[in-house]
């Protein structure tokens, strides 16, 4: 079956449960971005705990970047839409993140890393999603998945295109694997005028943002997102998406929602205040 036309057969469609806006914030060394999940409105979308938005093209936005940090217990994911990122940590992996490219870091058990510009101005752009680890695989060892540009494969069918980056539409697999939850990240692209039907695993839980242009989503186009809105979606098999008025770009996120007890104390993600108080403690002696 071709699935990427399954407009003949869409099953249960989703629809847009609610619409949230992110919210104005910094992080890291002063880095102004915008938190659109983690925040009052939208405080987590398991497995998702948190979408924050970087973009400008004021250095001083930027330049004092995410310098050296801890993570336990989840999984950090950038994708960059534009500028370049440099990123180390204490175990000596280092590497570049640059447009279009994707960074899929399970912490596990613990790094210590720093994500810092590697340009002093022009453009940054680009997503921070936190993605939450099962009980089982909180203290895993850390793993990353570097993807560059050219090994996202993209499907285009004929005004809109889609980048996969996990998960699969039409043929296509992402490049990402072997993560708990199961995620589909697509980037989707739409010309005015153009739509799709993009299946999405029943039972998973799945939010579209659109970063440019305006989209129309649900079975019956009633939800018009503008640029800076994110759609809780509905339970179901697939999203509508459409682009009447302008063209969109936009990406989905959907995964396997773990239902587990969540602990959370800044960049530490665990099930009990227990294992917060640990990781503090390990953190502070110096054991990540
Ligand atoms: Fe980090």
């Amino acid at each position: 079956m071709n699935t990427a036309s399954p407009a003949t057969n869409p099953g249960v469609e989703r629809e847009v449960v609610r619409t949230v806006r992110g919210r104005p914030t910094s992080d890291g060394a002063g880095v102004r971005l915008t938190r659109v999940i983690g925040q009052g409105d939208l405080d987590m979308l398991d497995p998702f705990l948190m979408l924050d938005e970087f973009r400008s093209d004021s250095s001083s936005d930027y330049i004092g970047g995410f310098p050296e940090h801890p993570h336990r217990g989840f999984e950090t994911v950038t994708y960059m839409l534009a500028g370049r990122m440099r990123h180390g940590d204490n175990q000596g992996n280092s590497g570049l993140l640059t447009a279009g490219s994707v960074q899929w870091m399970t912490a596990g058990r613990g790094i210590l890393h720093s994500e810092m510009p590697e340009q002093e101005d022009g453009l940054m752009w680009g997503f921070q999603l936190w993605v939450n680890l099962p009980a089982k695989d909180k203290m895993t060892a850390p793993r990353y998945q570097d993807i560059a540009p050219a090994q996202v494969p993209e499907v285009v069918l004929g005004d809109a295109s889609v980048r996969v980056i996990a998960g699969r539409f039409g043929d296509v697999d992402g490049p990402i694997s072997g993560i708990a939850t199961q995620p589909l990240y697509l980037d989707v692209r739409l010309a005015k005028g153009a739509q799709l039907e993009i299946p999405v695993s029943a039972g998973h839980n799945a939010f579209a943002y659109v970063y440019e242009g305006q989209a129309h989503l649900g079975s019956n186009a009633s939800k018009n997102l503008l640029r800076g809105d994110l759609a809780v979606l509905s339970d179901g098999e697939s999203l509508r998406v459409q682009a009447p008025d302008s063209g969109a770009r936009l990406i989905l996120v959907a995964g396997k929602p773990l239902n587990e007890p969540v602990a959370k104390y800044g960049p530490f993600v665990m099930n009990t205040p227990q294992q917060i108080v640990q990781a503090v403690e390990d953190f502070r002696a110096g054991r990540f």
